[in-house]
Formats: structure tokens, C-alpha cells, sequence
């Protein structure tokens, strides 16, 4: 929660805020979740905001709000907060082992000067000894001090092992925020944050470096009547499946990502739009090509098309340009049918 907000629900106006928010919720049909509280607090506070603005945008689209779409918009637009909670926790047990060894290096440091001080103490003895009990006290209180020294250096590696091994699991518990951050937490690809910022950096890489960069988005047909007749848990299987084959043909440097409730995108940095065109009929007929079955039930769910889109991006030309080039032509292969993949620049040609 932004402290804008968090401010907000503690003013004067709190009591009228909430009741706004719950207000927004039942009209548009969600459950009064802790998450969508949060969400629906940003979009009353803020409908203007990239929150207000994406839910609204969902809300008058056709697919249903699920608590998965709720988890999307939270990854994407609430990561802050949640990561840098992770990251106080972190910190907070970084702090804790840092102290602790501190702490055991102190301890042997006064040990080992106390050791030295026995030393120099016992080296003067030894001139002065004059009989061998003499001798025999001093070797007892060097084995003495000696055994103390051991057990601090001990106790001081086992205290090292350990620390080693929690910055170990601290530093593969943050990659994994890291990656949970980037990633849509359905379909396990990168989110619409992470493909926003990739966009805007090969658009930029592209200009720079003079190569060529083409964009699809991709959206599945019909998204809403399959998930009115077969319920949302079945509309999230049929994500990860849409998901599942882009992520396969989108292998690296391809970025695929989820970019909207039942949309997807997918950049090509460098590929000619020919072979851009190829791979996208090729992920269309994978897609439709299988007829799918309700888990549950074992109905046969029929196959699944999707509508495709994609630009290659004209020099000058921002990572917004691009984008709207491409949504244009993913909306004339709805209008044409869908189940199909439609060419920016055809659409122009055909245009002027
Ligand atoms: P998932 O259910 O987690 O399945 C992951 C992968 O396990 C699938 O990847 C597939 O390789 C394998 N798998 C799971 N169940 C079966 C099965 O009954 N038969 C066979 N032959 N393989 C199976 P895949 O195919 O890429 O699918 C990815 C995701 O797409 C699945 O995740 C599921 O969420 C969805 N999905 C795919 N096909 C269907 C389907 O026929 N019905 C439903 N409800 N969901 C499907």
C-alpha cells in the first residue's frame, strides 16, 4: 500500500473511503478479499493512476475478474510493498547474523589477547622459576589458557560455518523473490511489468544498434463464453495451456510475457517479419490443434484459438508506437474471424 493511501485510511475521510471502495467492489461483482481491497482502495484513490487505469481497463473488457487476474495486478502494480517487505525480512535476519558474528570475533579477540598476556606473564615466569613445581604451574596455566583459545577458535568457525550457509539461503531466498517479482505467478511467464521494461529496452537496443524488432500480442478467442460455461478454475487451466506453448516457441531472445487478463505479447528482437509471421501461424495451429478436457469433469472443453496480432517496429518508431500498431491488427483478426494472424503493416498497405 502506498503511503498516499495508507494515509488516507487513517484521515478523516477514512470511513467514506472504505465504503466507497466496498461500494466499487460489489458493482463490479468481486469478492470482498483483503487483495481486493487493496486493489479497489488504489482505484478509488486513484482511478487516474497505472492501477486505476489497468483495472478499469479489465473491468469493462469481456473477461471475468478472477483472483487470479487480483494476483496479476497485485505482482504487477503492488511489488513494491511486497518486496520490500521481503527485503526488510532479509535484512532483518542479515542484521541478526552479523551481530552474532561480531560478537564471536570479539570473544576471540579478548581470548586471544588475554592468551598473549598469559604468554608474556609465563615467559617471565620461566626466567624466575627456580624449582619444578614452578615449571609445572606454569605449563598447567599455558594448557590451560591454550584449551580456552581453542574453544573460542572453535566455536568462532562453527559460527562462521553457519553464517556462511544463512547468507547462502538468504542470497537464493531473494534470486527467487527476485524471480517471483518478474514473473506472472499463472502462467509462469514474465509479467507485464518485466515486459514493459524489456520492450522499452530492446526498442531502444533496436534504434541504437540499427536491427530490426517485431511485436505480437496474442488474445484467446471467445475467452468469456469459455469461462461463463466452465468456470474460472478451467478459464486459468486454459491460460497456462495458451501460455504453456507461447513459452515454448518464445524461447530466448524471444521475451513472451502475459500482458492483460486473457492477452499475451510476445517481442522478436531481430527476426524479419516473414519468419515472425511463420512462428506465429506456428503457435496458432499448436494451440488450436489440441481439443482440451475439463479436469474435473472430463468434458471435452473443444479446442481453443487465438487471434494474433504483431508490427514491426518502423524506425524512431517508441516501445507505445509499436504497440498500438499491433493491438490495431490483433483487433482485425477479431474482426476478420479470429483464429488468425494479422500484419500491421498488410493492414496499412490495404488501408492507403
Ligand atoms: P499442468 O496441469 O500443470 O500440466 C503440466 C504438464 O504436465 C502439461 O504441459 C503436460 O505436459 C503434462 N500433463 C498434465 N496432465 C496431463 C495429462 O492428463 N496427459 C498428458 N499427456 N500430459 C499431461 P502442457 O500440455 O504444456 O500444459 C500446460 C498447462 O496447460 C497444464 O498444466 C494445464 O494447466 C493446461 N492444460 C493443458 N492441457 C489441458 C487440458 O486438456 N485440460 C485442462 N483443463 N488443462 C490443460
Amino acid at each position: 500500500m502506498t503511503a498516499q493511501v495508507e494515509t488516507a485510511l487513517r484521515g478523516p475521510e477514512a470511513y467514506a473511503l472504505a465504503r466507497r471502495v466496498v461500494d466499487a467492489m460489489q458493482e463490479a461483482s468481486v469478492w470482498p478479499t483483503p487483495l481486493n481491497f487493496e486493489l479497489w482502495l488504489h482505484y478509488v484513490s486513484d482511478p487516474e493512476g497505472p492501477l486505476g487505469r489497468e483495472l478499469h481497463r479489465l473491468l469493462t473488457g469481456d473477461a471475468p475478474f478472477t483472483d487470479a487476474t487480483a494476483e496479476m495486478l497485485a505482482a504487477e502494480f503492488l511489488p513494491r510493498g511486497r518486496l520490500s517487505e521481503e527485503i526488510r525480512d532479509v535484512g532483518a535476519v542479515l542484521n541478526r547474523e552479523l551481530a552474532a558474528v561480531a560478537e564471536a570475533i570479539d570473544n576471540a579477540r579478548k581470548t586471544q589477547s588475554a592468551y598473549g598476556e598469559t604468554l608474556s606473564s609465563a615467559s617471565a615466569r620461566m626466567q624466575d622459576a627456580e624449582r619444578p613445581t614452578d615449571l609445572t604451574e606454569i605449563v598447567s596455566t599455558l594448557s590451560t589458557a591454550t584449551r580456552k583459545v581453542q574453544r573460542h577458535t572453535s566455536a568462532l568457525e562453527k559460527r562462521l560455518e553457519s553464517s556462511n550457509r544463512e547468507v547462502v539461503r538468504l542470497r537464493e531466498h531473494l534470486e527467487q523473490v527476485r524471480r517471483d517479482a518478474m514473473t506472472d505467478a499463472l502462467t509462469n511467464l514474465a509479467n507485464r511489468k518485466t515486459f514493459d521494461e524489456q520492450l522499452a529496452r530492446l526498442c531502444e537496443e533496436a534504434e541504437t544498434e540499427g536491427k530490426g524488432l517485431t511485436l505480437a500480442v496474442v488474445d484467446i478467442d471467445h475467452f468469456k463464453r469459455f469461462n461463463d460455461t466452465w468456470g474460472h478454475q478451467t478459464g486459468d487451466q486454459v491460460l497456462r495451456y495458451v501460455a504453456s506453448v507461447l513459452g515454448r516457441i518464445s524461447r530466448a531472445p524471444r521475451v513472451a510475457a502475459r500482458y492483460g487478463g486473457e492477452e499475451f505479447a510476445v517481442i522478436f528482437p531481430g527476426e524479419t517479419p516473414g519468419t515472425v509471421e511463420a512462428a506465429l501461424n506456428a503457435i496458432r495451429e499448436e494451440i488450436g490443434s489440441r481439443s482440451l478436457r475439463r479436469r474435473s469433469t472430463n468434458d471435452d472443453l473443444g479446442a481453443v484459438t487465438i487471434s494474433v496480432g504483431f508490427a514491426e517496429r518502423r524506425p524512431g518508431e517508441t516501445a507505445l508506437g509499436v504497440l498500438e500498431r499491433a493491438d490495431e491488427a490483433l483487433y482485425a483478426s477479431k474482426r476478420s474471424g479470429r483464429n488468425r494472424v494479422t500484419n500491421a503493416e498488410a493492414l496499412a498497405q490495404a488501408a492507403a
